[in-house]
């Protein structure tokens, strides 16, 4: 059997693993990659394998860095079955839609860009034509139950905890009269975050692939997020202004909702405000979470309300009704993309607020170097958008969300779960110094470790 990444090696983007034994080509994830423009360039490269010769593939969730390179997959060749959990599978449809829609808007913009300079205009990625294909190839694959590929193949998908659908891969290959278990961890959540389960623990495994995004780090104790989000929404209300909020369209937006509906229940003296979700992606991608409470833990399956549609919500998926909430004169929460500002409705929310010292920008996620999120808070006095220079008279406020991954510890402590030690762990998604730190410490409690190098086969015998 050979395992050969051709992305999340060595790098956290990108992720894409080739599995061939007994005659089977299968991959796990088919992933964008994400952030400085090299990388970006890496999505236009051909394939290092021919797509055609591929016999299915296995979804682990529904990030883009997991799922953005499908409708290329197809488009260059591939027609096997994409096996994934049903939730991620009804994420699918908004995920790749949005992408294919930014594809095609970037490659407009660049096009243009090219002419002026005498350059032949360049082909998107891919475009909206090419995510039906994708979509019907689709086989939706419940937690804990076992698909057989063939007599020599099967595998199970179990909850990662990261995200909604998110799945560990636990395959079975059987080669000569010896079966082995192969674990690919996806993304692994974090323990204790609202909405979804913990991490399954699998209790063996001859090889496991594992995420080491934060294996060189420790998340904080998450602050009482409940309460600074409460105190952010009164002192707003309290000045008549708005509280604007860039957030994510998957998970962090609905963290928020399920917060903010429990905040209502919970606190007499919430404001009578109207919290307004002004994201065509994360409304849809909120319809999504409201239809699988199959996925929810336990504090969110006991409560008896629904925490995405509560009377306060309105939203507002229509430009019109996105645009009318600039004359909006009552105090409000406004919920809109990009969580880093680098784009969406946000920016136009910000461009008729930021100069308004009644307003609040509230940060929830993580602010990426040279985006406009970093520079307010880093504490600009004035920011340059849409062709204009705006001061910054709001107030800038952040609160540390819980993150989506598991830390050094929890890592660890999800590899220690095994009863017996695999013969190897195989460090993927991660940046390289990262991997090298988080494999001296398996090293030192006796594990076996390979760093994943991108396109090299590794054997697992
Ligand atoms: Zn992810
Ligand atoms: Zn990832």
């Amino acid at each position: 059997m050979k395992v050969t990444s051709y992305g999340a090696a060595e790098t956290v983007t990108g992720s894409c693993h080739l599995v061939e034994t007994n005659g089977h080509r299968f991959l796990i994830d088919c992933g964008m990659f994400q952030g400085s423009k090299n990388l970006n360039r890496r999505n236009y490269a051909p394939f290092e394998f021919d797509p055609a010769t591929i016999d299915f593939l296995i979804l682990t969730h529904g990030h883009i860095d997991h799922c953005g390179l499908l409708p290329k997959l197809t488009r260059y060749g591939f027609s096997g079955s994409i096996y994934t959990n049903p939730a991620t599978a009804d994420l699918l449809s908004a995920m790749l839609m949005d992408s294919a829609f930014i594809q095609e808007k970037d490659t407009e913009h660049e096009n243009r860009r090219r002419e002026r300079r005498g350059f032949e205009p360049r082909e998107p990625l891919y475009t909206r034509d090419d995510v039906p294909a994708v979509l019907e190839s689709i086989r939706r694959t419940e937690y804990d139950s076992s698909v057989e590929i063939s007599p020599e193949l099967r595998f199970i998908l179990r909850d990662a905890g990261h995200i909604i659908g998110s799945s560990i891969v636990q395959l079975f290959v059987t080669e000569g009269n010896a079966t082995k278990t192969v674990i690919f961890s996806g993304d692994l959540g974090q323990w204790n975050v609202p909405i979804i389960e913990d991490p399954s623990i699998i209790p063996r495994a001859d090889y496991v692939f594992i995420e080491t995004t934060y294996g060189d780090r420790l998340h904080k104790e998450p602050e009482p997020r409940k309460e600074s989000l409460f105190h952010h929404i009164k002192e707003t209300y309290e000045r008549g202004g708005k509280l604007l909020i860039p957030s994510f369209a998957l998970e962090r937006t609905q963290e928020l909702l399920y917060t903010l509906s429990e905040l209502i229940h919970e606190k007499p003296d919430f404001p009578n405000i109207k919290i307004y979700l002004d994201s065509p992606l994360a409304i849809k991608v909120t319809e999504v979470f409201h239809d699988h409470p199959e996925i929810y833990d336990e504090d969110a399956r006991a409560r008896k309300d629904t925490p995405f549609k509560f009377p306060e919500l309105v939203c507002t998926p229509k430009t019109e009704d996105s645009m009318a909430l600039n004359k909006l004169k009552e105090p409000a929460i406004i919920i809109a993309g990009s969580g880093m500002c680098t784009g969406g409705r946000i920016r136009h929310h910000l461009k008729h607020g930021i100069w308004d010292p009644r307003n609040t920008v509230l940060f929830v996620g993580y602010q990426a170097e040279g985006t406009l999120g970093r520079h307010l808070l880093d504490g600009a006095d004035e920011v340059r958008m849409m062709g204009d220079i705006f001061r910054v008279k709001a107030h800038i406020e952040r609160i540390h969300a819980f993150s989506a991954h598991a830390d050094r510890d929890e890592l660890l402590g999800w590899i220690d779960a095994f009863i017996e030690k695999p013969k190897r762990i195989h460090l993927i998604h991660g940046e390289k110094r990262v991997m090298e730190s988080f494999a001296e410490l398996l090293n030192q409690k006796g594990y076996e470790t390979h760093i994943q190098v991108a396109g090299i086969a590794v054997e697992l015998n």
